[in-house]
């Protein structure tokens, strides 16, 4: 029995793990739960799943959740106060974490799990992008596994050899991530501009939270995984290709130097690499639907739009750019879809804001986890004003 910790648990991540430990009771025990501020489902989570511990960010809402758990005769503990995220990831008890919190609230609970050398199925792609050296070392010095959850670099993961020493000596040519351009793909420039947040949470083939939503829509989704590509797998930047393929069908492939490129398909569903992320190098059910190759019409393929996208191409160029520049356009970015789910900004202002958050802070280097905080805090600061 492996007993987990999941960080988000209300999230579109966080509910479908555990709709893939209820198919698997008997091998995972679920340890702690947290949430933002959906209160209910936190609840219900509780009652149904009893973990020793439930983390909810606002007190208020903490003394109303150990009022109602204590209606129900729950042994449930509850925490709140922010340090409690870093005590619940390094817990000696805890086996397996998902990292399922959105944005850079993500990195201390990640930081946390790998210095205590857990096992991390890591949805959290913020926490990556912005802290990726930091991440990484932290990996290193605690032992831990870091297994992605992310749909494309659960598919690399799959099409790459399960213990390798680099993608060099695999014989590994480049790594392909696919896209699906999202609801705007064939949307022009012009009708861009004037684009809702309502429309742009309308994915065609994804049911996810309405940040990653948005990041899908402006194709900064793609930029964010391509800089998580690099630090999952050491790639150098050469070696990682981005690739439309609408039908979300194929979810990212290996090129090999012999001309072999190793590919994973599956309908688009996160509980496949929830589910793999929980019991690789073995497999278990996930309780997905499976694909049906005579039904599926046509896999097509073609190159990102960068005019219209501009966002892809900012997150290019901060990788290229390295240091912090890549935790700078994470947190302008956070800022400005916050902005644009508000119907505060349009779909184009927020290229424009995190241009201007690059130009502002010049890339340095960051190696601890205090100034990565602190340079987060300063971006969004500016991009606030
Ligand atoms: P979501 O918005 O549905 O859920 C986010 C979760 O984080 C919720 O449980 C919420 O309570 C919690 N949360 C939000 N802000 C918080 C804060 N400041 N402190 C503590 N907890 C907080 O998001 P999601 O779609 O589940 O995505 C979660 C992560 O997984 C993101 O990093 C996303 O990029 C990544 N991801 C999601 C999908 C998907 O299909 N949904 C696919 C790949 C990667
Ligand atoms: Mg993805």
């Amino acid at each position: 029995m492996q007993k987990i910790a999941i960080f988000g648990s209300t999230g579109s991540i966080g509910t479908s793990t555990l709709d893939v430990i209820r198919l698997h009771k008997d091998a995972y025990q679920v340890f702690a739960l947290t949430a933002y501020r959906n209160c209910k489902l936190l609840l219900e989570q509780c009652i149904e799943f009893k973990p020793s511990y439930a983390y909810i960010e606002d007190s208020r809402l903490a003394k109303e959740l150990t009022h109602q758990l204590s209606c129900h005769n729950s042994k449930t503990q509850v925490l709140s106060s922010i340090e409690d995220l870093g005590y619940l990831a390094s817990h000696p008890e805890v086996d397996i974490i998902m990292s399922a919190i959105v944005g850079s609230a993500g990195l201390i609970p990640t930081y946390q799990a790998a210095l205590s050398g857990k096992r991390i199925l890591l949805a959290n792609k913020e926490s990556l992008v912005a802290g990726g050296s930091i991440i990484t070392d932290a990996v290193k010095k605690g032992k831990a596994k870091l297994i992605p959850v992310d749909s494309e670099h659960s598919a690399i993961f799959q099409a790459l050899p399960f213990e390798y020493e680099s993608l060099a000596s695999s014989g590994v040519n480049k790594i392909i991530l696919t896209a699906s351009g999202g609801p705007f793909l064939n949307t022009s420039y012009q009708e861009l501009k004037s684009v809702t947040a309502k429309e742009a949470i309308k994915h065609p083939n994804w049911s996810m939270g309405h940040k990653i939503s948005v990041d899908s829509a402006t194709l900064m989704n793609k930029g964010l995984e391509v800089i998580e590509a690099y630090w999952l797998f050491n790639a150098k930047l050469d070696q990682l290709e981005v690739v439309v393929h609408p039908q979300s069908i194929i979810h990212s492939m290996v090129e090999y130097i012999d001309g072999s490129i190793l590919a994973q398909l599956g309908t688009p569903d996160m509980k496949t690499p929830i589910a793999y992320a929980l019991s690789a190098p073995n497999r278990i059910y996930s309780g997905s639907d499976k694909l049906n190759f005579l039904t599926l019409k046509e896999l097509t393929f073609k190159a990102p739009d960068l005019a219209r996208f501009p966002c892809l191409g900012l997150a290019l160029e901060g990788l290229k750019l390295g240091g912090s520049m890549p935790a700078v356009i994470n947190a302008s970015n956070e800022v400005a879809v916050a902005k644009f789910l508000k119907d505060e900004i349009g779909f184009y202002d927020i290229p424009k804001m995190i241009e201007s958050a690059m130009n502002k802070f010049a890339s340095i280097n960051v190696n601890d986890l205090d100034s990565l905080l602190n340079l987060d805090k300063e971006t969004r600061a500016f991009c606030q004003n």
